[in-house]
């Protein structure tokens, strides 16, 4: 369920201290102090081409649109009661101070900084709730605990579903309430919207997500939609509802709502269809032991290269999600598998305005040149791709054994290093396979190494900054990644192809094996922060954290269909 933070290092917004604005609990940011915590999330306009949509679509789209800004409103009222009256009084602020307010509340979505634990920016605000308005005010996670366990069963499923809030009725009880009706007015609303957008569209698959999406949000049950999502095969891919559960700090049960309304990547996803035909290939030369591989590759999960035009709820809050991995329900997932979709031009704005300085500072000066957006989005596809391939299950003692049984603590960690190490070393095989654009092969390391201290800064507390941290510590180990006597990093060309291929045969036997005392001295030796790369994070602190996305193209169709 919760694959966007396991596999996404741009969600996790628990930040190391050195990045927060906020010195101590009890002080609140004066309008300088503001203004500094608001400017790590740097503002970008997000633009995706819609001009070769037919006059239809574009109808459609604008529909959606509609539908998609509804989520802002029932993610703010999921987030906390007092959200709504809040950010109306924030709206009527028209000092300097109260517009920097409101800005800070627009982008945490709330009156607490997403970069900073939690702690609140406003006077008078309560701390954060920790289950978010989704059960009663006053009750406890025990009392809720106690009260579920007496349910009968088909009540208990609802209550700890995704789809229910849990209130109290004037008698004092416990009363399971569907988002339907609790959010009825909203939900009403957007389900109007969608069915008008199903009448413009000529999309039969996107018609049929529509109209099964706006039935949802009216009987409370998401199967069907969710399977006619997987299904979408249009030029417009919206994902709209509620989704994931991160706000439910009580049971990570509840989904808060969101929206991604995106336009299809078309030569993208035409080169994803080139790579999906070489998978077997890839499988079959892996620098591993052969037995370790598998003959038979199963289809690939479906990869959507898209531009988001718009995103809002749970979908644009704090750090932005730069790719998504849907649906959450089980049953849709063991029948379909799940849907990964890429945001290129997010992407494209995290490189330009967060990845690019940080090259500045921390590669050579010729490293610093060949760093690109190509290599950097390449890699995250070939990450994706690369989870899919290499040992999937542990063989102990001749017993099949799942990965994560034999590895526990370790496994996602080590998981997430295979991934990217073995992504690198796919990538150079495509490259020298004429595959994959030749220039891959000169942009490729260095635009990885870059990006190791853009992951970083997330904190190494999560699967994905340890596994940069393994990565990052055991290349400069093999030579095959340096560091000046200036603190300058750079990629040594005749090693690192060798010192690849060598950490993805390490992993993936590690893996295969199910080798628990390999992964704790993995551990132990490399993942922590050494004092280059800590002084080079260090030198980092003006370099914006992620951005504030700006929807022009959403504002102008918008402002056309008024
Ligand atoms: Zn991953």
């Amino acid at each position: 369920m919760k694959t966007r933070t396991q596999l996404i290092p741009f969600l996790v917004w628990t930040m190391a201290m050195t990045f927060s604005a906020l010195s101590s609990a009890g002080d609140l940011p004066d309008l300088a102090a503001l203004q500094k915590m608001n400017a790590r999330l740097t503002p970008v306009d997000l633009s995706a081409d819609v001009s070769k949509l037919p006059a239809g679509e574009r109808q459609a789209l604008l529909h959606i649109l509609q539908a998609a800004k509804l989520m802002d409103v029932l993610f703010l009222r999921q987030g906390w009661a007092g959200n709504e009256s809040l950010l109306l009084d924030l709206i009527q602020d028209r000092t300097p101070l109260g517009q920097e307010r409101l800005r800070a509340f627009l982008l945490n979505k709330g009156p607490w900084s997403r970069l900073d634990q939690g702690r609140s920016y406003l006077p008078g605000i309560p701390e954060k709730p920790a289950q978010s308005n989704y059960y009663p005010a006053g009750a406890t996670k025990a009392e809720l605990e106690k009260w579920m366990k007496g349910l009968p069963a088909k009540e208990k499923e609802k209550a700890e579903g995704f789809f229910t809030t849990v209130r109290r009725s004037p008698a004092g009880e416990l009363v399971l309430v569907g988002y339907n009706q609790e959010y009825q007015p909203e939900l009403s609303l957007a389900a109007s919207y969608l069915r008008e957008a199903a009448k413009w569209t000529q999309s039969p698959t996107l018609k049929d997500f529509l109209e099964k999406r706006a039935e949802s949000f009216l009987s409370n049950n998401y199967y069907d939609s969710d399977v006619a999502w997987m299904k979408l095969d249009a030029s417009i891919e919206p994902t709209i509802g509620p989704y994931e559960t991160y706000d439910d700090e009580w049971f990570n049960a509840k989904a808060s709502f969101e929206a991604f309304i995106t336009i299809r990547d078309d030569a993208e996803t035409a080169k994803l269809d080139k790579y999906a035909t070489e998978l077997q290939g890839l499988e079959n030369n892996l620098p591993i032991d052969p037995k370790l591989k598998n003959p038979k590759l199963g289809a690939l999960a479906p990869l959507r290269v898209v531009n988001s035009i718009f995103s809002s709820g749970d979908g644009n809050r704090g750090v932005q999600t730069a790719a998504f991995n849907l649906p959450n329900d089980d049953r849709v997932v063991l029948q379909m598998g799940s849907k990964r979709v890429m945001l290129k031009n997010v992407q494209e704005a995290k490189f330009h305005k967060v990845l690019s300085p940080i090259a500045d500072v921390v590669l050579s000066s010729t490293d610093r040149k060949r760093v690109s957006f190509e290599a950097f989005f390449n890699h995250i596809l070939m990450h994706e791709i690369m989870h899919g391939l290499g040992p999937q299950t542990a063989f102990i003692g001749g017993k099949s054994l799942g990965m994560r049984g034999a590895l526990q603590e370790h496994y996602s960690f080590i998981e997430e290093a295979k991934a990217d190490i073995a992504g690198l070393w796919a990538m150079k095989r495509f490259v020298d396979q004429g595959v994959a654009d030749k220039s891959l092969g000169d942009t490729m390391y260095v635009t990885f190494l870059a990006s190791c201290f853009r992951s970083l800064r997330f904190g190494i507390n999560e699967a994905h900054g340890k596994g940069i941290a393994l990565l990052l510590n055991s290349l400069l180990d093999a030579g095959a990644f340096q560091v000046s006597p200036r603190g300058k990093f750079s990629v040594h060309a005749e090693k690192i192809p060798a010192a690849v291929s060598a950490l993805t045969c390490d992993l993936m036997t590690l893996e295969a094996h199910g080798d628990k005392e390999k992964a704790q001295a993995y551990y132990a030796k490399y993942v922590h922060l050494r004092p280059e790369v800590q002084k080079a994070l260090d030198r980092l602190i003006h370099i914006p954290i992620d951005i504030a996305p700006r929807f022009v193209t959403a504002e102008k169709l918008l402002a056309a269909g008024k």
